[in-house]
């Protein structure tokens, strides 16, 4: 077995008993980076000069410390969404496309300070809209199991090095499903925490009501490993969450005896794929064997979450993105231009993407004099609904098992002409995020080559539960 095809977890032991250098580690998974990044292209930015120092700085601490931090020479990928002090940080667009940030994300900076080794800015979709990695400015990632079909996203990029080897641990964010979307299509696992439990510091805002920070790996133990990490107070976020974070691993193969999971009834209707809902029911089932109690449950306005999720995402996004006008950050148009409203619309033209043009204009609109009562403030009113439905459901269960996503991971090309039928592949990832709620993708089996993702809701800060079965059902499974 290669050393980028172990787990975060094996690579920490073996580490420690001296059996492997993170020299080693790091060469293997920069080696797989030049062997796959062809069909995948899971990066924009390699950092490999700066990873191998770093990884040499691990293995000095290694012989001469005795207390290790936790991550000492692990690999780990960052989403091209997090300021990486003096490395380029695009957001996937082109406006972007020059600027070096002049400081880390925290959570950039938590995970460096626990020893990790940066190996490189992951590929998303512009600004994290979109559900496929198609629609980022640097060309489109592609899915390792079958690179004809999308990684999924708009973490595509992290997903996808985790799957191919490329990386052993990746960053990601998730707005509307973004990390968990491509953990499911490409297999891996990938945990979305509760909103506030992550600093958003540093993180380019898509919509910051719905935006947070979380781990993705090739097991549920590497994301509660890397959660461990990134979780916890930032003076510097003010959403961010004053509460004690929990040891995750603690919470890794408990057993599920007499826990109770919810099934949402809402999202087993039509829409989903036939063998999509046949790989969880047959998930549904182990759990069931392994001493859960399965619960019926009923999240009613289910239906209303792609509405909502789109007008109140937007509406933040034509706010959030009001800062890119050739001024003050990255790019500036070199047209001739005689005034600053030239200066913007020709930078705003040329710099942003199709579809994020799409959501500033949706944004503007539904915020406007007008409409706003009929739009953004009917969405918001919806929102509290959707949050109130899942406080009741919680009322009965411990945590919720839904599909990912309703379809298989389709085709390159496949969707992106129709921006709805896009837009529906995250009708079970949205919800979570206007209720600010945790969730995780965990692979729960293959139809033919192409994998199929559970996700597991849970209670707000309650993300030990989800690890919890998790990790039980990445055993029995
Ligand atoms: N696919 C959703 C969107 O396009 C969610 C993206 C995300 O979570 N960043 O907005």
């Amino acid at each position: 077995m290669e050393l980028w095809e172990k787990t975060a977890a094996e690579l920490i032991r073996m580490l420690k008993k001296r059996e492997v250098s993170s020299r080693e580690i790091t060469e293997s998974v920069l080696k797989r980076i030049e062997e796959k990044e062809e069909s995948t292209h899971a990066f924009i930015t390699v950092t490999r000069e700066t990873a191998l120092e770093q990884a040499d700085q691990a293995d000095k601490r290694l012989r001469k410390e005795k207390h290790l931090p936790p991550l000492n020479g692990i690999p780990v990928a960052v989403k091209d969404v997090l300021c990486t002090k003096g490395i380029r940080t695009t957001a996937g667009s082109s406006i972007l496309g020059n600027y070096i940030p002049p400081y880390d994300a925290t959570v950039v900076k938590r995970v460096l300070r626990s020893g990790a080794v940066l190996v490189g800015k992951t590929n998303m979709d512009e600004f994290a809209m979109g559900s496929s990695t198609e629609n980022s400015a640097f060309g489109v990632t592609r899915n390792p199991l079958d690179p004809d079909r999308v990684a999924g996203g708009s973490s595509g990029g992290a997903a996808a090095a985790v799957a191919a080897g490329e990386t052993i641990l990746s960053i990601g964010s998730d707005t509307g499903g973004s990390i968990r979307l491509p953990a499911a299509f490409c297999g891996v696992a990938g945990i979305k925490p509760t909103y506030g439990r992550v600093s958003r510091h540093g993180l380019i805002s898509y919509a910051s009501s719905l935006d947070q920070v979380g781990a993705l790996g090739k097991t549920v133990e590497d994301c509660a490993l890397l959660l461990n990490l990134i979780c916890g107070h930032d003076r510097r976020d003010t959403t961010s969450a004053d509460m004690e974070v929990p040891d995750f691993r603690r919470s890794l193969n408990k057993g599920i005896k007499g826990l109770r999971i919810g099934l949402p009834r809402e999202y087993f209707v039509e829409g989903i794929d036939p063998q999509v809902k046949e790989r969880i029911m047959a998930a549904v089932e182990r759990l069931s064997q392994n001493g859960a109690h399965i619960v019926d449950v009923s999240l009613p306005h289910t239906r209303y979450a792609i509405s909502t999720y789109y007008l109140v995402a937007t509406a933040e996004a034509s706010s959030n993105l009001a800062r890119y006008d050739g001024v003050k950050y990255g790019m500036r148009s070199g047209e001739e231009v005689t005034d600053s409203v030239n200066l913007y619309e020709a930078t705003r033209s040329e710099g942003f993407g199709k579809e994020v043009k799409r959501r500033i204009m949706l944004g503007t609109f539904v915020l406007s004099a007008g409409y706003y009562d009929a739009y953004y403030l009917k969405a918001q009113q919806v929102r509290s609904l959707i949050k109130r439905g899942f406080d009741r459901a919680f009322e009965n269960v411990d945590c919720m098992v839904t599909p990912v996503s309703p379809c298989l991971p389709f085709r390159v090309g496949e969707k992106i002409t129709e921006p709805l039928q896009m837009y529906l592949v995250d009708v079970y990832t949205v919800s979570l995020n206007l209720a600010g709620l945790p969730g995780m993708s965990v692979n729960c089996g293959m139809v033919g080559h192409l994998p199929v993702g559970m996700q597991i809701i849970g209670k707000p800060f309650d993300e030990e539960t989800i690890l919890r079965v998790a990790s039980v059902y990445e055993e029995i499974k």
